[in-house]
């Protein structure tokens, strides 16, 4: 067959790309190499859209929660992963699980009898000439990894995450911390947390006792970057390892006591819109639940929200905020899309969403249209702004949708109501999108 559009891996994102390609009248040729003599170390069946670990798609709530959102405005645009999921769903409270065999099942099925679909299954190696959406995920194989990485250049292309947890900035109490920059250089940039000396104590005894994430056996030679060793093995080597490292408190004056703090932690701004805060040099595999407990014991960070914890997994994924422009396209090479979790999202749902608008930008360039790009106040917007430009490229780490991405709705919402307020604000803008491609392309 005659292709209009080639895409590369057969995942969740590949999946509902080749879908909403087809759906909208393209010819798609879907290549995965599960099937064809090739797999990966996390996948076990040769079926499209296989969920590799959990078989959560997380909180279905879509007035209080932004992956929940994500979900509805999915619908909206004849997700085919959303359908199959809903289809089959089993009972998960107010989460969204599905029975995996029977969610890629269907989604196989779908995607196997579309009659603009072909699936190869085969292993692609070197970047095509050809309209192309890129989406082998987090295990891209090596030699298709090898030539994306020559094409964007050093150290564009990561094979492992490093992540430092994230919060929300109207969470950290600022009667405790207060901005400035080390030695009082450049601008006031950093959010800086102190600790006394018993409390560093206490600190670091829980970091070094905290339960943490093991590794897969084939992620066991993680290497540990200099400078993205995880904060638990740093507490490990030495009670003072820390202090002078990421903690140091030199040359930070505390204007509350005049002193440098014992030591300290500090938060930097990660998105353009300074709704969200990185903890500097704060990488761990501590598991999540003990994240939030011995993070909460920081002066300040009490009632942090986070809006990521940290991680270290092995992970294909690009610079992003540098490599791809608004639409997904590699600036070196625009015939290529990236979509997936190889462009920085995290997550079954997000990379999904990211192939859903990689395939509806491929669909309009192709009939020679443009389409103009979900507002940034939806979670679909959100999250493809922050991964096209909104994050900062220097310290780029995949990314969960969440309420953070998204600006602040106007006016004042009490905190019980302030996650309604994104919610109602992303679902009006969201109809007015939606209302305006439906005005463009009746269905
Ligand atoms: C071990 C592990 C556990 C995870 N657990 C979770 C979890 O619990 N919840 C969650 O939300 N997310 C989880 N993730 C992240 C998860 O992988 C992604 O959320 C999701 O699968 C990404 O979708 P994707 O389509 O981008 O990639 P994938 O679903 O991985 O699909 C990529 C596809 O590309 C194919 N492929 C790769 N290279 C080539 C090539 N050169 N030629 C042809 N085909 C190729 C692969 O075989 C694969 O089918 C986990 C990831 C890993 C690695």
């Amino acid at each position: 067959m005659r292709f209009d559009v080639h895409i590369i891996g057969g995942g969740l994102a590949g999946s509902e790309a080749a879908w909403q390609l087809a759906e909208a009248g393209a010819r798609v040729r879907l290549s995965e190499m599960r099937g064809g003599g090739d797999t990966t170390p996390a996948h076990e069946t040769d079926r499209l859209a296989e969920m590799v670990c959990s078989n959560s798609f997380r909180s279905d709530d879509a007035e209080h929660n932004a992956v929940g959102l994500l979900h509805q405005e999915m619908r909206d645009l004849r997700s085919l992963v959303m359908r199959a999921a809903d289809q089959h769903r089993v009972p998960a409270g107010s989460a969204l699980a599905v029975d995996r065999e029977a969610f890629a099942a269907e989604v196989t099925r779908a995607v196997d009898q579309h009659p603009n679909i072909t699936i190869v299954r085969e292993r692609v190696d070197a970047l095509p000439d050809h309209p192309t959406i890129i989406a082998t995920g987090p295990l891209t194989g090596p030699g298709l990894a090898q030539a994306i990485a020559a094409e964007t250049g050093e150290g564009a292309l990561a094979f492992f995450d490093a992540i430092a947890p994230i919060v929300h900035r109207d969470s950290v109490d600022m009667d405790v911390a207060w901005m400035a920059a080390r030695w009082d250089k450049g601008g006031k940039d950093y959010i800086n947390c102190p600790l006394d000396k018993p409390q560093y104590d206490d600190f670091v005894a829980a970091l070094i006792d905290g339960e943490k994430m093991p590794f897969h056996d084939w992620e066991k030679d993680t290497p540990y970057f200099e400078g993205c060793m995880p904060i638990e093995v740093m507490a490990e080597r030495g009670q003072e390892t820390l202090r002078y490292g990421p903690m140091k408190g030199v040359g930070l004056d505390n204007p509350r006591t005049g002193r440098w703090p014992y030591a300290v932690v500090q938060l930097r701004q990660d998105n353009k819109l300074g709704t969200l805060w990185n903890m500097v040099g704060f990488q761990t595999k501590l598991k999540h639940g003990e994240q939030v407990r011995i993070f909460r014991t920081i002066p300040s960070l009490e009632n942090a929200e986070f809006a990521r914890l940290g991680g270290i997994h092995r992970n294909s994924f690009i610079n992003s905020p540098r490599l791809l422009d608004r639409e997904l396209r590699l600036k070196s090479k625009p015939c290529i899309r990236f979509a997936g979790q190889i462009t920085g999202c995290e997550g079954y749902v997000e990379s999904a969403a990211v192939g859903l608008v990689a395939a509806r930008f491929a669909a309009a360039e192709l009939s020679g249209r443009q389409l103009p790009p979900p507002p940034p106040e939806t979670a679909l917007g959100a999250l493809l702004g922050h991964i096209t430009g909104g994050a900062d490229a220097e310290t780029f780490q995949p990314m969960n949708v969440n309420f953070g991405l998204m600006p602040p709705p106007p006016g004042r919402a009490r905190k019980a109501d302030r996650k309604k307020a994104y919610t109602e604000s992303a679902r009006a803008s969201f109809a007015d999108w939606l209302a305006m491609l439906t005005e463009r392309e009746p269905a």
